[in-house]
C-alpha cells in the first residue's frame, strides 16, 4: 500500500479486513510502499515517511498484528531496488506501455508529471516486491490482476533466460469486497476530497456523513425518494445491513428526511470506527514504538529478500 495520505473506509473495506483474516491462515509480508509513493510524489516527498508511520498506526489499529506478520517499510530493504533493477534488464518496453493502470493513472493523476521513466517501470518493482519474497499468493482485487499477470511473466521469462527455476507463479488470492463510492458520488480518493478516514473524529464523519450527495430526485421530505439511486442507501448496505430494510421504508415511503436518514449511518460509521479509534490514540502518542516495529520487520524481511537475492545473483553470473 502506497503511503501518500491519510487510511479511508475504502483501505478498511478493500484491504484491511481481509489481510487482518488472511493472517491467521498464511504467513503475511505487508510493506509500506514508500518507493512506489515517491514514484508519483516525487515532488512533495518530505511528506511520505509522516504517511507511512500513519499508515502502519491505522494498520495496528485495524488489527494486523506485528507479531504474527512481518510489517516493514519497503525503503527499509534495499534488495528491493537491487531485484527491480535485475528484472528490468529483461522486461520488454511493450509489456509496460500497454499496462492498463498506466494509461489510466496518467489520465488521472493530472496534478503530477508522470511521465517518468521510474513510473513506466512501476510494474516491475511490484513484481520485484512479490518475487524477492517467493510469495505463494497476492491478495489483490480483480482490478489488479493485470498487474500479476506482468509479474508472473517477467518471472517466468527470469527463469527461462538464466535456466533456473528461481521464481514460482504467485497466485492471485481474489475477495470480494464492496465497492464505496467517495462522499460526491466519485470514485473514493484522497486526491478527490471525498473520503471518511480511519482517523476521523465521530463530529468529522457527522459532517462529512452530511454533506453526502442523496437521491436528486428527492427534493422536500414529503417526497418519496429511490434508495437505490442514493449512495447513503450503499453506505447502509455496509455498515449497517440490518437497518438498511427500514431506512429504505424511510426513503422510498417518505417517512423520514435525509438528515435524520444520514445521522443514523454516521451513528453506525462511528460505531465500525470506535474500536480502531481507540487502539490509534497510544498508537499516535508512541511513535517510536512504531518505528521499532518497522525495523524489526525489516530485518525479517531482509533475512528473506537476501537469501532471494543470493539465488539471484547466483544464476545471473
Ligand atoms: S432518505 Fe436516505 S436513502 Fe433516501 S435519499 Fe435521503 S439519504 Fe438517501
Amino acid at each position: 500500500m502506497r503511503p501518500t495520505g491519510k487510511l479511508h473506509l475504502g483501505h478498511l473495506l478493500g484491504a484491511l479486513k481481509n489481510w487482518t483474516a488472511l493472517q491467521d491462515s498464511y504467513q503475511c509480508i505487508f510493506s509500506i510502499a514508500d518507493w512506489h509513493a515517491l514514484m508519483s510524489e516525487y515532488a512533495n516527498s518530505k511528506e511520505i515517511r509522516a504517511f507511512g508511520i500513519d499508515m502502519a498506526i491505522d494498520w495496528i489499529a485495524c488489527g494486523i498484528d506485528p507479531k504474527k506478520t512481518i510489517l516493514y517499510l519497503q525503503s527499509d530493504v534495499s534488495q528491493h531496488l537491487e531485484l527491480q533493477m535485475f528484472l528490468s534488464c529483461l522486461t520488454p518496453l511493450g509489456w509496460l506501455e500497454r499496462n492498463p493502470t498506466y494509461k489510466e493513472q496518467l489520465r488521472e493523476m493530472t496534478s503530477r508529471d508522470l511521465q517518468t521513466y521510474a513510473f513506466l517501470g512501476y510494474p516491475v518493482l511490484q513484481a520485484a516486491d512479490i518475487l524477492l519474497y517467493k510469495a505463494d499468493g497476492v491478495p489483490i482485487g480483480e482490478d489488479q490482476l493485470p498487474h500479476l499477470e506482468l509479474c508472473r511473466e517477467i518471472a517466468r521469462r527470469f527463469n527461462s533466460t538464466y535456466k533456473k527455476e528461481i521464481f514460482n507463479d504467485c497466485r492471485a488470492i481474489l475477495t470480494e469486497t464492496p465497492r464505496l463510492l467517495g462522499l460526491d458520488n466519485r470514485k473514493m480518493s484522497k486526491s478527490y476530497g471525498n473520503t471518511i478516514n480511519l482517523s476521523d473524529s465521530e463530529k468529522e464523519v457527522e459532517k462529512k456523513v452530511v454533506s453526502m450527495i442523496t437521491d436528486p430526485k428527492r427534493i422536500r421530505m414529503t417526497d418519496p425518494g429511490h434508495p437505490e439511486e442514493c449512495n447513503v442507501y450503499s453506505y447502509y448496505q455496509v455498515f449497517a445491513p440490518l437497518d438498511a430494510p427500514e431506512a429504505h421504508q424511510w426513503c422510498s415511503k417518505a417517512l423520514k428526511g435525509c438528515v435524520d436518514c444520514k445521522k443514523n449511518l454516521s451513528t453506525h460509521i462511528n460505531k465500525e470506527l470506535a474500536p480502531i479509534r481507540e487502539k490509534r490514540a497510544p498508537l499516535e502518542k508512541n511513535k517510536d514504538k512504531i518505528e521499532d516495529i518497522l525495523k524489526e520487520g525489516a530485518s525479517k524481511a531482509r533475512v528473506i529478500a537476501q537469501r532471494t537475492m543470493a539465488e539471484v545473483r547466483e544464476a545471473v553470473y
